[in-house]
């Protein structure tokens, strides 16, 4: 059993489903299937299992059949987050040794600029080309057979390697395995998308360098169909055209990408009724975001907590538990949900003792999900794997019911005069404000008391809000040594290539001059 295994399962159940749907175009299980067949036979007939497969492609179906494929013949898929550095890029092509790199016209000059420092990349196969040019991706498929691939794939050998984005610092390749990610489907399909289908259609709008990858594995195995945006930039109204016009059920977003959507003000424009199951995580969902997020969309929002060290299913907060007229259900809002079936999830203290509950500490995770280790770091892999504990580096508390909230990164959390801060309840706090449309909130350098409390905002457009009047709406509805001291404004914030909010970048220039990790 192995991941691509779903596309082949469900190609006997559902052959004329459609797997790869578009508004012009429609391939099916059946078809699909043998596509996948075809690719994996053509890596093996030039590579051989264990190979890891490089894309960097904009978002289209060749390149999540790529990621298939790649599974499907026992080699690891290996994709690049378009929105990342070309520098990244040839990090991790140079770091995994990828063999094989597929790569959409789109980014064809980025790799032409670094391929004269790429070692290793043997094959350099252009999706969209010319069919008739000999590297073109069409040209490649159709020199292999069509029946399964002949091997045999063991569920502990390498699937996917997930460089993570370095949020908190340089990126590593964490090797998930088919174990994991057969673990992460089934808790997927026993939870929070128990009810997806064979009618389904989930339309993929993050990388699938990303969670879409994921979450689109569990619809593979439903035998969902799979769509994919008109546009590579994320375009709200252009996304709602899709969501109507293909009647999509289903999408992953990254908590941006809500927000995105939510201040295009365009939503009630569209029929969007055929949306079932919107699954996000990947960084904070702010309580106030969501709220409107399901007064626009409806109750469709389920929550996921992992990260590429256990993908995904580490916790979940499924939708019917998102209930904004129920104040036991809304308190919890701001959770990720309780551990998923098959996963432990605790929270210990600095010596590795249980906290008690409501007590915030480190959260560590065993299951299944849990990967091996990081691709040639012993080092990162053993201050990380302790005792077949996962150490997340996030800090959390659980509550007597044991739903986990994480409070923040443990490398984000602000220590002023000897009490812990948490940035993210102080966002939380300012995103209440109507003038408010992003925050980050980090700690800076002060002589009295260590760290101070730092803000800095984006306002909503047409909306105005002063330094002081910001403090004081956070004084009243906070613990005052919680309040910022500062608020500084911004046009935007810096974000990685997955969305999140790189506080480190903010937080950097004030910390330059002092001795301190940041
Ligand atoms: P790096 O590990 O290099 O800093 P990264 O942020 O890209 O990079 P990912 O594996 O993509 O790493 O992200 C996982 C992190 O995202 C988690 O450790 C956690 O901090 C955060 N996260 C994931 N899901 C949630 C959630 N539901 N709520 C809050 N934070 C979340």
């Amino acid at each position: 059993m192995h991941v691509a295994h779903f596309v082949h399962r469900s190609a006997q159940r559902y052959p004329n489903r459609p797997l790869w749907l578009s508004l012009d175009q429609s391939i099916s299980y059946r078809e699909g299937a043998l596509r996948l067949n075809q690719l994996a036979n053509a890596l093996l007939g030039i590579g051989k299992q264990g190979d890891r497969v490089a894309i960097l492609s904009a978002n289209r179906f060749e390149a999540y059949e790529v990621y298939l494929a790649a599974m499907n013949a026992g080699m690891a898929a290996v994709p690049l987050n378009p929105k990342s550095h070309p520098s990244d890029h040839l990090f991790a092509l140079n770091d995994s040794g990828a063999h094989f790199i597929f790569f959409s016209p789109e980014y064809a000059q980025t790799l032409a600029t670094i391929r004269p420092e790429v070692h290793g990349v043997e094959h350099w196969i252009a999706i969209g080309g010319e069919p008739e040019t000999e590297n073109s991706y069409e040209a490649f498929l159709s020199g292999g057979s069509t029946e399964l691939p002949p091997i045999t794939i063991e569920p502990d050998s390498l699937a996917w390697l997930f460089y993570t984005s370095g949020t908190t610092g340089k990126s590593k390749g964490a090797m998930e395995t088919h174990r994991n990610l057969l673990t992460m489907v089934q808790q997927f399909r026993q939870t929070l998308l128990a009810d997806t289908n064979e009618f389904d259609v989930m339309l993929h709008l993050a990388p699938i360098a990303h969670g879409t990858a994921s979450v689109g594995l569990a619809h593979l195995a439903a035998g969902a169909a799979q769509t994919f945006p008109l546009t590579s930039s994320f375009d709200a109204e252009k996304v709602f055209e899709l969501i109507q016009k293909l009647k999509v059920s289903a999408s992953f977003l990254a908590p941006t990408m809500v927000q995105m959507l939510l201040q295009s003000k365009a939503a009630h424009q569209y029929d969007l009724s055929s949306l079932k199951n919107i699954i996000y995580g990947g960084g904070p969902m702010y309580v106030e975001v969501l709220k409107q997020a399901i007064e626009t969309f409806g109750p469709v929002f389920s929550q996921i907590y992992g990260q590429g060290e256990a993908p995904m299913t580490c916790t979940g907060l499924h939708k019917s538990e998102h209930n904004l007229n129920d104040p036991i259900a809304f308190s919890r809002l701001g959770s990720a949900g309780r551990e998923m079936p098959g996963v432990m999830v605790r929270v210990v203290d600095e010596d590795g003792k249980p906290a008690p509950v409501g007590t915030p500490g480190e959260i560590i995770v065993r299951s299944d999900l849990v990967m091996p280790g990081y691709w040639n770091r012993p080092d990162a892999t053993s201050e990380t794997l302790k005792n077949g504990w996962l150490h997340t580096g996030d800090v959390g508390y659980l509550d007597e019911a044991g739903y986990l909230f994480i409070t923040d990164r443990i490398k984000d959390m602000i220590i002023s005069g000897g009490a812990n801060i948490y940035p993210r309840e102080i966002e939380e706090v300012l995103l209440q404000h109507p003038a408010v449309a992003e925050v980050c909130v980090f700690g800076v350098p002060d002589e009295q008391w260590g760290e101070s409390v730092k803000a800095v905002v984006v306002l909503e457009a047409g909306r105005t809000a002063s330094a002081d009047e910001l403090i004081l709406f956070a004084r009243d509805r906070m613990a005052s040594y919680k309040k910022p001291k500062s608020v500084e404004f911004a046009s935007s914030l810096p974000k990685s290539a997955f969305g999140k909010v790189l506080k480190r970048e903010l937080r950097q220039p004030y910390w330059a001059k002092v001795t301190r990790a940041v």
